[in-house]
């Protein structure tokens, strides 16, 4: 079997254009998007290669080695993303902001696509988002160049520890942004009574639950 750990050592991300013209394309699929603040909303999901964040529970690993996904042309990837009717993409990974998105945002956007990024924020923004979602993790802090850009604040809640953590960040994104807590899925029935009463107690958060996983789509 691969060994993960010593992938994500040696995955390499430098064999990718600099210009942004060509991304490592791991998957891209049109579903329902699943979590947070535009729940339930169709949406084209490209997620790509490459991943140093290294968080433990992660359940995209394959993803982690930019080097086990094809790089493959912005414009291809575009005309693929047009042909659906959300006009609306949503790029994740991996971390996306390894990479320079201006050349993939500008031709969606050119087409009237929104743009969507999930990220860790582990580097600074590049493209021209329609909707910011930064997704913190502890494994690699945020950049602080990234947290004026977020629309909205998704924080995964693993251990009760987690709420301190979260309100962290909560106190450096601007005052519009949405405040969410989401419980890590492999411990949701452990963390969801805790993540309940924490809501109660502090209404500026709101509950995102994987929604996806209930749909059974990807
Ligand atoms: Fe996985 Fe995302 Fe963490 Fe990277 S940042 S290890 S893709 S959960």
């Amino acid at each position: 079997t691969l060994d993960l750990t010593k992938a994500y050592h040696t995955a390499s991300i430098h064999s990718v254009p600099k210009d942004g013209s060509e991304l490592p394309l791991m998957e891209a699929f049109y579903t329902i998007q699943g979590e947070g603040a535009n729940t339930g909303t169709a949406a084209y999901f490209i997620r790509l290669g490459g991943c140093d964040v290294g968080c433990h529970w992660c359940d995209v690993k394959e993803s982690w080695d930019a080097e086990l996904h094809p790089l493959t042309e912005v414009a291809a990837i575009v005309e693929q993303a047009d042909a659906f009717p959300g006009k609306t993409v949503v790029i994740t990974g991996g971390e996306p902001l390894l990479y320079n998105l201006h050349p993939l945002t500008s031709q969606l956007q050119e087409r009237g696509i929104r743009t969507m990024i999930e990220t860790s924020g582990a580097y600074p923004v590049s493209g021209t988002w329609d909707w910011v979602c930064l997704s913190p993790k502890k494994f690699k802090a945020p950049d602080a160049s990234v947290y004026p850009f977020a629309d909205e604040l998704k924080v995964i809640i693993f251990n009760r520890s987690d709420f301190k953590w979260a309100e962290e960040h909560a106190a450096r994104v601007g005052e519009k942004c949405a405040l969410y807590l989401q419980p890590e899925w492999s411990k949701a029935h452990e963390i969801m009574p805790l993540l309940v009463e924490y809501v109660k107690l502090h209404p500026k958060w709101r509950v995102s639950l994987q929604a996806h996983k209930y749909m059974d789509i990807p």
